[in-house]
């Protein structure tokens, strides 16, 4: 373990009171589009956890789309706009359910807020949107967050929930975001056609080198690949917020990061 880096996470990780956990589809549904029941069971523990140690916490969750195609019985991923709609609404409110009833197996109140681009672009409607994110916070509830995919079509779509969770980050102003992926975090090429590729634990820098060893798309239920995620680093680290990515597949991850270990990769922020 390399000690300069272990400070500079550990000196960040002093201050830190609210977080925003981004959880993939990957992480949430198996690949025929039915929930993950043991992973969002650890997840909600683990946020659970980190709640009752004092922190605030956001989870920005996708998996929308990827339910109502498991509740729908469809094949694949629809294509027509209408259709991935109807999937989100289904989907959405599978989500919802589980979330609820899991967080309140251990005390916890959730809310829903679901996000188009304008409320993170328009000046009043940004206000308003933070306004309701302070008030949650203060009264410690869990806001689950997902964009309202039923009504928002791609053109004016965020796109993806790695985007999503930055600019929510951004919005809250938090002190760190979280990416839960199904990879271990950023490698120095990629590790599913090169097994001598190489974590990388710490960037300080968003260089283009950096950029160029994200690779393309990931599974074929969620949207976001490694780009979506370098591009999450950047807005995040602007705002002067550290963000990490990390195996959802470990189910004491969250806690390991808050506790110091040197897992995933850190994108330090900028000044
Ligand atoms: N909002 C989409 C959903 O809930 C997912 C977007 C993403 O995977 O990044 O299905």
């Amino acid at each position: 373990m390399n000690q300069i880096i272990t400070n500079k996470r550990n000196e960040q990780l002093k201050s830190i009171k609210n977080i925003v956990v981004k959880v993939g589809s990957s992480t949430l549904t198996y690949a025929n589009g039915l929930l993950n029941l043991s992973h969002i069971e650890h997840l909600v523990r683990q946020l659970s956890d980190l709640h009752n140690r004092g922190y605030g916490i956001i989870l920005v969750s996708s998996g929308a789309i990827g339910a109502g195609i498991g509740k729908l019985g469809l094949k694949e991923r629809p294509k027509s706009i209408p259709e991935k709609q109807a999937a989100a609404a289904v989907g959405q409110g599978i989500l919802m359910h589980m979330y609820e009833k899991v967080f309140s197996e251990y005390g916890k109140t959730v809310g829903q807020i679901l996000l188009t681009k304008e409320d993170m672009t328009d000046p009043i409607r940004r206000n308003n949107a933070h306004n309701t994110f302070t008030s949650l916070l203060e009264q410690r509830v869990i806001p689950i967050i997902n964009e309202n995919d039923a009504v928002v079509v791609d053109e004016i779509k965020v796109g993806d929930n790695d985007t999503l969770s930055a600019l929510v980050a951004k919005l809250v102003q938090v002190d760190l975001l979280i990416l839960m992926s199904d990879i271990d975090g950023l490698y120095d090429c990629d590790p599913r056609k090169n097994k001598k590729a190489k974590l990388i634990s710490f960037v300080d820098e968003i260089t283009e080198e950096i950029v160029s060893c994200a690779g393309g798309a990931g599974s074929n239920l969620g949207t976001g690949g490694m780009a979506t995620k370098i591009n999450a680093a950047k807005i995040s680290t602007d705002s002067g917020i550290s963000m990490v990515i990390v195996n959802g597949d470990n189910a004491e991850v969250l806690r390991d990061i808050l506790d110091g270990k040197e897992v995933g990769t850190w994108f330090n922020a900028r000044k």
